[in-house]
């Protein structure tokens, strides 16, 4: 009897876990994740032209009034994949930094919980090197770099199409394991130039990475996947004053269209005012894997479990850009629709009446105005110092090949309001635009105009100098530069720039002076070694140049100049088959990098393999039709090979095209010389 009734209570246990188990909303089976963040998107573009991505929101949690917490991909990002504002992982700006090692972060917790972990990121902002990297198994950050000496320009984003097609080809692999997969798109980034073919515009940009999306969602089991997509901040498209993004805290880049699709979810629309720091809790927990440290997010599962709205919570905002110009930074704080914006004319606004806001309802709104300012004032007290840091000459090329300006340390400035600026910031926009255009010319004038119109700026006389350095008026540039290192002695940027104009004007002595000091102040540039290599190698001192760009690569070993600026020194050296190894490291670096195509060509011509090198020397001049060189070592190369009469036609379609500038006198008396050692009757 007494075994019986252990037995029936037992049996009712049983009975009541299995009901338990097949009532619990957890599956067995792990859910995949697939992290969807779309650059740039503006909250109001989700719709009708968006067709894939609206069909997710309507099938998932749509949140209506998400903002981001601050318009900049770098800081936002990293709210994004921790939960935490940017004031509490310190990275505060684009191109400077590192992602804290002691907070935890979705990839990391996920990869705890067994999960593979595979990033795929369309832009050098997100570069592995600020840290986002930590956790993924695989981080797919590689973005084909386009160093030409000439151009000195940085590809520093690829199309959306590329980044689908590395993380589908991840999404198939063989793998038991349940995924974590994040897929950044940041197309709808300035300048907008999507393939054909779509508009050449900000919503042809949207259209594409919505039918890039399609692609990725086509290739998923939704029933066994969390989908989640989210923009990093919008864009303001002249609202406000503002082109782009990361001036002003208006809501067209802070709104954002966020969406979480989980299989467990009904789909329903939230109306309430979140954060998007609020999704990784949110996403961790949905897939059984919370966050075990505390977050600025709120875990918004219940929530949507029970299909009701969150409670109203304080939304934060903030951007530390306008500093860089020597203006204010700004920081907002939004309670359900009041919405304080912490300026040196502070601004308060009724987002429910007034959406576009215009109307500053301060002085009426007195008691919302004290609430925020002091919530505001006490999160801002608990904010982390973030690393100081300074950003290499590379990070500053790339950023500014996307239209940002990197932070300096140094700067002081005017603290004018960013709102007040915002005539000046556009112009300063429409001007940066022009020289990553490759109409440096152009911008002259305008940027003239700007550093009479701000002074103090050093960020508009800088690229007012990049301008002219860039069409070609050394001399002024080197003025300028001259004006910043004196304005600011310890900016090392400020010195490196000025060393490079002086060595590129043809002054290595000063050249040197210059870059000892910006050696001084940040002695782990690489470029620093690269261009101290290239002086020493001009003047002779073939094996201390070897050094420098030795150590170019040790501190940057995908630095693609220093495997080609190696590779020459080495040739001189007669080393020709370390040569080449430097060369072809260079070319696989930077498949579109001409110099060491030319140079593997050149070894092989000293070789006696010039058929072979003709290749070589084709995609140079496919890449970049000046190189006059490689068409004068083409020119070498047929004659080498017993082609007298097409030897002569490229010398003689050489001297044509050369410009008359007595710059180009060496590359002309070369086929001159090359000519008149040719046959008579192929001399014309
Ligand atoms: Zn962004």
């Amino acid at each position: 009897m007494q075994n019986d009734r252990v037995f029936r209570r037992s049996a009712a246990i049983l009975v009541l876990s299995l009901l338990a188990a097949a009532c619990r909303e957890t599956p067995r089976r792990p859910l995949n994740v697939l992290f969807i963040t779309i650059d740039t998107f503006r909250a109001d573009r989700l719709g009708a032209a968006t067709p894939a991505l609206n069909r997710v929101a309507r099938e998932g949690v749509r949140f209506d009034a998400a903002d981001s917490p601050v318009p900049l991909t770098l800081p936002a990002h990293a709210s994004l994949l921790s939960g935490l504002l940017p004031l509490h992982h310190g990275l505060r700006n684009n191109g400077i930094g590192v992602f804290p090692a002691d907070r935890e972060t979705l990839p990391a917790l996920f990869a705890r919980a067994g999960y593979r972990t595979g990033a795929f990121v369309g832009s050098f902002i997100l570069d592995h090197r600020f840290g986002l990297d930590r956790g993924f198994e695989r981080y797919d950050d590689e973005i084909v770099r386009n160093v030409t000496d000439s151009s000195g320009t940085f590809d520093a984003e690829r199309r959306g199409g590329e980044v689908i097609d590395r993380a589908l080809t991840w999404l198939r692999q063989n793998d038991t394991r349940p995924f974590f997969a994040w897929v950044h798109l940041y197309d709808a980034h300035a300048p907008y130039a999507p393939p054909a073919p779509y508009p050449q515009t900000y919503d042809g940009e949207v259209a594409y990475v919505d039918a890039q999306v399609a692609r990725l969602l086509a290739a998923i089991d939704r029933s066994t996947t969390i989908v989640v997509i989210a923009g990093d901040h919008g864009e303001s498209l002249g609202e406000h004053g503002e082109l782009t993004h990361g001036l002003l805290l208006y809501e067209p880049t802070l709104h954002v269209p966020m969406i979480v699709a989980a299989p467990s979810l009904a789909p329903r629309t939230i109306r309430a005012a979140v954060s998007t720091v609020d999704l990784a809790p949110t996403v961790a927990s949905l897939a059984g894997v919370p966050f075990t440290k505390l977050v600025d997010g709120r875990d918004l599962t219940a929530d949507l479990r029970a299909g009701r709205e969150p409670r109203p919570a304080p939304v934060y905002a903030e951007t530390q850009y306008p500093a860089t110009f020597g203006w204010s930074e700004l920081a907002s704080m939004r309670m359900a629709s009041a919405k304080f914006i912490s300026a040196p004319a502070p601004e308060l606004y009724d987002l429910a009446r007034d959406p576009g806001e215009a109307v500053n309802v301060l002085t009426t709104e007195r008691r919302a105005f004290h609430d925020l300012a002091a919530r505001l004032d006490q999160l801002r007290s608990t904010a982390v110092a973030s690393a100081p840091s300074t950003v290499d000459a590379e990070t500053k090329a790339k950023l500014a090949s996307l239209g940002y300006v990197a932070p300096a340390p140094s700067s002081t400035g005017t603290k004018r309001d960013p709102k007040s600026v915002a005539p000046l910031f556009r112009r300063f926009e429409e001007a940066t635009s022009l020289i990553n255009g490759g109409r440096a010319r152009d911008a002259v004038a305008p940027l003239e105009q700007l550093v009479r119109d701000d002074p103090s700026n050093h960020v508009f006389r800088e690229t007012l100098a990049r301008a002219l350095r860039q069409s070609g008026d050394a001399p002024r540039a080197i003025a300028l530069y001259r004006q910043a290192v004196a304005l600011a002695p310890n900016d090392a940027d400020a010195w490196y720039n000025l060393a490079v104009a002086l060595e590129e004007s043809g002054n290595a002595r000063e050249g040197a002076v210059a870059l000892a000091e910006a050696a001084k102040r940040d002695p782990n540039r690489p470029e620093i070694h690269n261009i101290r290599g290239t002086a020493l190698a001009e003047a002779g001192d073939l094996a201390g140049a070897e050094k420098e760009f030795r150590a170019t690569i040790n501190a940057d070993p995908r630095n693609a100049r220093a495997y080609n600026n190696l590779g020459n020194v080495l040739r001189a050296m007669n080393r020709d088959a370390e040569a080449g190894e430097a060369y072809r490291k260079a070319i696989e670096i930077a498949p579109r990098y001409a110099d060491p195509l030319n140079g593997v060509g050149a070894l092989l011509v000293a070789g006696g393999q010039a058929r072979e090198a003709m290749p070589y020397f084709d995609s140079a001049l496919q890449i970049a039709p000046d190189f006059y060189e490689a068409q004068l070592n083409r020119a070498i190369a047929l004659q080498v090979a017993g082609d007298a009469g097409a030897a002569a036609a490229e010398l003689q379609r050489l001297l044509a095209r050369l410009p008359a500038s007595r710059d180009y006198d060496p590359q002309r008396n070369a086929a001159r010389t090359l000519l008149g050692r040719l046959p008579p009757q192929f001399r014309r």
